[in-house]
């Protein structure tokens, strides 16, 4: 059996806490591997071993720091294949889904690579009489990101990319649900030329969590998972004088308008509702029709593809949607199934009983659907995480827009009309951070920065696109004069442009 210890300084290590915990292969049930759970003292030995390599490759200038990502991309390109299928196996999403996983991870590298161009300071001619003023990024020197199980490559990619790019060393404490994939990006980023120690991986629980948090030479900490993990971490994180980014959970209404288009609607739900078992931060968990017309024709639609949904295993091609990734995840998710019911909650397909022959041990359920959710129901107002999917019947747009407003979540959202002034209104009035028009899963390309709104963030900055940049650096502003300028004598008032 596999034994996953730490990266550290260059190298896979073996983990020395004499504390570990089984991985389990979502599809069949099975231990694939143990992965060790870091000591406080662990994390420290990887905190020194990021802190000696740092200062050296912050001085690499910032275009060979970027090859060196362009060469990871091609390294990532050259096993697309056994890292998606390595992703899948651990994490229980599909093959063509972990694909999925990898590129938006990439896509986020790339951007990644115009570091010198973002990286840029700004500079004034002349600012006063004889004096220039500029300014400069430059690293917070040794950095961590903390991450969630349900996207093991694109999320670490997310933190790691333009944090070293910027010259900054990276300690990346994964899920410990399926860390093999961030192993492996690790080392494939030292063949790629990154010097050792710049990226280190430590692998844990709490307890390397807290490590983390409590390192003085820690400087900041991104943040991805559940709320209340999320809120944990920036309160301890920001009390430590660390800058902290810290990304939540979800709730993400999509709107139907009676004008949508019911085809596109109905696959878009489908998709969004279920892909990945319902297992991502930007899945569709709340359908809102408006009006009962709507809501009919929308609900007759939806019974029979979500009937018709194909469960597989994670290597089936055909497969719609694979297991959820623990047994504790599938319990969690039928007993919020069980309490939908009991809360009065219409459920039109059951997926509560679904068994994948030949896989009895797998963690598998099928897909739900229930009518009739009002706001007041717990699995209105909690995240479900998983193939389940509720309809709350709104009577008039107001009353739709007010859903999401009014709701603890502020991830993701969408509208689908045909109707321009609806769709502009909406994205201008609704009080979430990511708005999709027509779009299930508005996820912002690489670019542009993602980050939810309410309680799924704390913090001020969005993961990846500009503000990546400026939450992995500082910015350092010089007002410089030189000698020839000098010729007032001393000046006892503050300076000023008057
Ligand atoms: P999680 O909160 O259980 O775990 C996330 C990370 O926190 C893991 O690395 C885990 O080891 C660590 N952790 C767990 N409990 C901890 C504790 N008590 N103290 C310190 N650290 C702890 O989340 P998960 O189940 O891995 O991921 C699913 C969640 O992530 C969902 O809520 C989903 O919506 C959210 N998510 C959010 C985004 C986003 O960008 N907003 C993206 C993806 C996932």
């Amino acid at each position: 059996m596999e034994e996953i210890g730490h990266f550290i300084g260059g190298q896979r290590v073996a983990g020395t806490s004499g504390r570990r915990q089984a991985v389990m292969q979502p599809m069949d049930g099975s231990v694939r591997a143990h992965v060790a759970l870091a000591s406080a003292a662990e994390v420290r030995k990887a905190v020194e071993n990021a802190k000696e390599a740092q200062p050296k490759w912050a001085s690499v200038n910032p275009q060979r720091r970027a090859r060196v990502l362009m060469k990871f991309l091609e390294l990532v390109h050259r096993e697309y294949d056994s890292l998606a299928e390595l992703l899948a196996r651990e994490h229980g999403k599909t093959i063509a889904d972990a694909k999925g996983d990898i590129q938006r991870g990439l896509e986020v590298v790339e951007f990644c690579i115009g570091a010198p161009h973002l990286m840029k300071g700004e500079f004034t001619e002349g600012a006063g009489p004889g004096i220039d003023t500029y300014s400069m990024r430059q690293p917070l020197g040794v950095v961590a990101g903390i991450t969630p199980f349900n996207f093991p490559a694109m999320i670490p990619l997310w933190k790691i990319a333009p944090a070293i790019a910027c010259g900054n060393a990276f300690i990346l404490k994964p899920s410990e649900r399926d860390p093999s994939v961030p192993m492996r990006l690790a080392e494939l980023f030292v063949e790629a030329g990154l010097p050792a120690g710049v990226l280190n991986v430590v692998n844990g629980d709490k307890e390397a969590v807290d490590a983390i948090l409590d390192d003085p030479d820690v400087q900041a900490v991104g943040f991805v998972g559940s709320t209340p993990i999320a809120r944990y971490i920036y309160g301890r994180a920001t009390a430590n004088g660390k800058r902290a980014q810290c990304f939540g959970g979800a709730k993400n209404h999509l709107i139907i308008m009676p004008d949508a288009d019911m085809d596109q609607t109905v696959d878009a739900l489908i998709g969004a509702g279920y892909g990945s078992a319902g297992e991502r931060c930007m899945a569709v968990s709340v359908a809102v029709p408006v009006g009962k017309e709507t809501a009919d024709r929308l609900v007759e639609r939806l019974i029979p593809r979500v009937e018709s949904l194909k469960v597989g295993p994670s290597t089936d091609s055909s497969a719609d949607f694979g297991p959820l990734v623990t047994r504790e995840a599938l319990e969690r998710v039928k007993g919020y199934v069980d309490l939908g019911v009991q809360e009065g909650a219409k459920l039109l397909v059951d997926g509560r009983n679904f068994k994948m022959q030949g896989y009895e041990n797998g963690f598998y359920m099928g897909g739900c659907l229930f009518d009739e959710v009002t706001p007041n129901m717990r699995i209105y107002k909690e995240e479900i995480f998983g193939p389940v999917l509720s309809v709350v019947r709104a009577n008039t747009y107001e009353e739709a827009l007010a859903l999401p407003n009014d709701h603890e979540y502020g991830n993701g959202v969408a509208i689908f009309t045909r109707d321009g002034d609806a769709a502009r209104d909406f994205a201008a009035r609704v009080n979430v951070g990511m708005v999709g028009i027509n779009v299930p899963i508005p996820v912002p390309i690489a670019y542009y920065t993602f980050g939810g709104w309410k309680a799924s963030a704390f913090g001020d900055l969005n993961q990846h696109g500009p503000d990546a940049f400026r939450f992995y650096t500082k910015t350092k502003t010089v007002t410089a004069r030189w000698p020839s300028g000098i010729k007032a004598g001393a000046e006892f008032v503050i300076p000023t442009m008057r």
